[in-house]
């Protein structure tokens, strides 16, 4: 049987503060574990919750329909949210949130070493790059994290509010998937 994704990660996932992991909220990254490259979202929503798997409400769709643009299938990627509990209300994750769901995010890159991480808007990129900068500053440049190539692009759900993103989202995911 092949492992789920609370069985690979049983050890690190049970070090999450409890109330940090209301297990009703809770979406489990999806995706095989040698992955080329793994897509790092922000915070599952409400239809992620339900599903139990990122990325499938509207910020999937548009995620989909980029990723089908440049032929690429989802199922060939490791998908994963820097939180992996939806925040109430859709808010922002919290500092305490991000925290507690770090070891985790670390655990998966560590296990699946993907080639190329691609963070999917503003909060994965700051946290992953440890960096304050704009996401449009620094969307489809390449940064280096260990021995993993890290490309920010923009938060599919962004690209609902300006459309000349979605275009550079898919630029951006085009560049990655033309050198794994
Ligand atoms: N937005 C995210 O950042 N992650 C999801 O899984 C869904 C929407």
């Amino acid at each position: 049987m092949s492992p789920t994704f609370e069985s690979e990660f049983e050890d690190v996932l049970a070090a999450v503060p409890e109330e940090q992991f209301d297990r009703s909220r809770f979406v489990p990254s999806v995706g095989p574990l040698d992955a080329d490259v793994m897509l790092v979202g922000e915070a599952p929503g409400e239809q992620e919750v339900e599903h139990e798997e990122p990325f499938v409400g509207s910020a999937g769709g548009r995620l989909n329909s980029a990723l089908e643009s440049i032929g690429v299938g989802r199922r060939d990627l490791y998908i994963t949210n820097l939180v992996k509990v939806r925040p109430p209300e859709n808010r922002d994750p919290r500092r305490a949130e991000i925290d507690a769901w770090w070891p985790v995010l670390e655990a998966e890159i560590e296990r699946v070493d993907p080639t190329v991480i691609v963070t999917l808007g503003s909060f994965a990129t700051r946290e992953l790059l440890d960096t304050d900068e704009n996401i449009s500053d620094v969307h489809g440049e390449t940064f280096e994290l260990a021995d993993h190539d890290v490309v920010p692009t923009y938060h599919p759900a962004a690209t609902f509010y300006d459309e000349s993103k979605k275009g550079e989202m898919e630029d951006d995911l085009k560049s990655v998937f033309g050198r794994v």
